[in-house]
């Protein structure tokens, strides 16, 4: 053993190894030497449970597949053919051309982030997207922050710490990721007082638990589950009306932030953040990168007297977002008061996409590759928290019908990619569902299924 590890070569050996040495340009010469000394330490502790010591070269090669990973980013570009169009695990919503030109704007140089133009003077990131979200929300103010589970426990915070929040049983629900309506409760320090029942609440349940110690009632929307058969949910309207009667402020977190109907496109109906407002609720809470299509960031809008007790609140300033997103949020945001979201926000032009126009890619798809393929009715999801249960129509490929180790072979090399190629397994088969995939990457779709062999 002693004379296999005396056999081990020296850092220096490695580094003379041409191809590190060539290197030398690229990295400071401390790098090289830490990458060495760490494959070093490996080859020993190989040595050490017995096998067979590598030569200096393949000790390098070891160093150079090091630095090629290093020098991978770790965050890469994936095509999402799952066909979940909000696909959490796989960064939810792509952005459209102007909100991606606008974050480049605002990330290349310098901006007025808190700076105002007008006075010379110090200015407020809050001013940015506020009036775009006034109008489109038709609320009196709005805040921006990091994203929804932030805005939701700074409101609870700033405005219930040491109060009490009334919330249906029914509603007190995990949303995912580790957004649990109790558990953010009682991190913002106020009291989850739950009322009804796990299917049935009633507007006399919420009535009858309001005192004087009362800080909010709160409506959670289920977005990621559906509760059937004999339920009663009290809805946003009848709950404000309460609200206002008693004098009790009203909190809608509605997780999506929906601007267009989704039943005109065959889906579920998703509450949406104008008729919240309009109905009287005193905040709204929603996520930028649900269906609202933007980057990720958590929206607050509603009464002025409330979203200034929160713009002040100690905790702001560890939310707030950032000038690249606020400059997305904003180009995302005019989509929709321009009217033109279904054809510019990709999350819209994806549920938009007519099965004909999905049916002809998938054909194309399926010609691609040498295996058996064929192209099956199926269903795409919305996902990321909306619409549950809600699917679309759509055309699949499917590949390798009920042949496991195929499948999963398939489904590794199309991961390898260079722009790896995510589908769905179901029933040992191999599917991959277009409308999830922007028509501009059908290129590398294409290319992927070519170069894929089964052998
Ligand atoms: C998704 C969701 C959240 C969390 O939003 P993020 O932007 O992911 O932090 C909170 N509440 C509801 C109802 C949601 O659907």
């Amino acid at each position: 053993m002693t004379g296999e590890f005396r056999s081990l070569p020296s850092v220096d050996r490695v580094l003379s190894d041409e191809r590190i040495k060539s290197r030398e340009s690229v990295y400071p010469h401390e790098l090289l030497v830490s990458l060495v000394r760490e494959q070093l330490d490996s080859e020993r502790r190989r040595i050490a449970s017995g096998k067979k010591p590598h030569t200096a070269e393949e000790i390098a090669d070891g160093v150079l597949a090091n630095m090629g990973s290093l020098e991978k980013p770790s965050l890469r570009r994936v095509i999402n053919a799952t066909g979940v169009i909000l696909h959490t695990n796989l960064g939810r919503a792509p952005l459209s051309s102007e909100a991606i030109a606008a974050m480049e704007t605002a990330s290349r140089g310098y901006c007025n982030l808190e700076f105002s133009l007008e006075s010379g003077k110090r200015g407020s990131r809050d001013v940015h997207a506020e009036s775009l979200l006034c109008r489109l929300t038709g609320a009196e103010a709005a805040l921006v922050v990091n994203n929804n589970a932030a805005a939701v426990l700074l409101g609870l915070t700033a405005l219930a710490k040491r109060k009490e929040v009334i919330v249906s049983r029914g509603q007190a629900v995990e949303i995912g990721g580790g957004f649990r309506v109790p558990d953010v409760m009682r991190q913002s320090g106020a009291k989850l007082i739950e009322v009804g029942t796990t299917n049935c609440t009633y507007i006399a349940d919420y009535e009858q638990a309001i005192n004087d110690r009362t800080a909010a009632l709160l409506r959670v929307h289920s977005s990621n589950f559906k509760v059937v058969g004999f339920t009663n949910e009290v809805g946003i309207e009848e709950l404000a009306a309460l609200g206002k009667k008693s004098n009790v402020p009203v909190f809608d977190d509605l997780g999506s932030g929906c601007f267009l109907d989704t039943a005109k496109f065959g889906l579920a109906v998703e509450p949406m953040v104008p008729q919240s407002i309009a109905c009287g609720v005193t905040l709204a809470f929603f996520s930028g990168d649900k269906l609202l299509g933007g980057p990720q960031a958590g929206i607050i809008a509603g009464k002025k007297e409330y979203i200034d007790k929160l713009r002040r609140h100690p905790l702001m300033r560890a939310m707030r977002i950032d000038k690249v997103r606020l400059a997305g949020l904003s180009a995302t945001l005019l989509h929709y008061l321009k009217g033109e979201a279904e054809k510019k926000v990709p999350v819209w032009r994806m549920i938009a996409a007519p099965v004909a126009l999905i049916e002809s890619r998938a054909n194309q798809w399926a010609k691609a590759i040498v295996m058996q393929a064929e192209v099956v009715p199926g269903e795409s999801m919305v996902g990321g928290g909306s619409l549950p249960g809600g699917t679309l129509p759509t055309r699949l490929v499917a590949i390798g019908k009920g042949e496991q180790t195929l499948v999963q072979r398939l489904s590794q090399q199309l991961r390898r990619q260079e722009v790896p190629l995510i589908g769905r397994i179901e029933n040992d088969t191999f599917l991959l569902d277009p409308r999830s995939v922007l028509p501009e990457e059908d290129e590398i779709v294409l290319q992927a299924l070519r170069a894929f062999s089964p052998d």
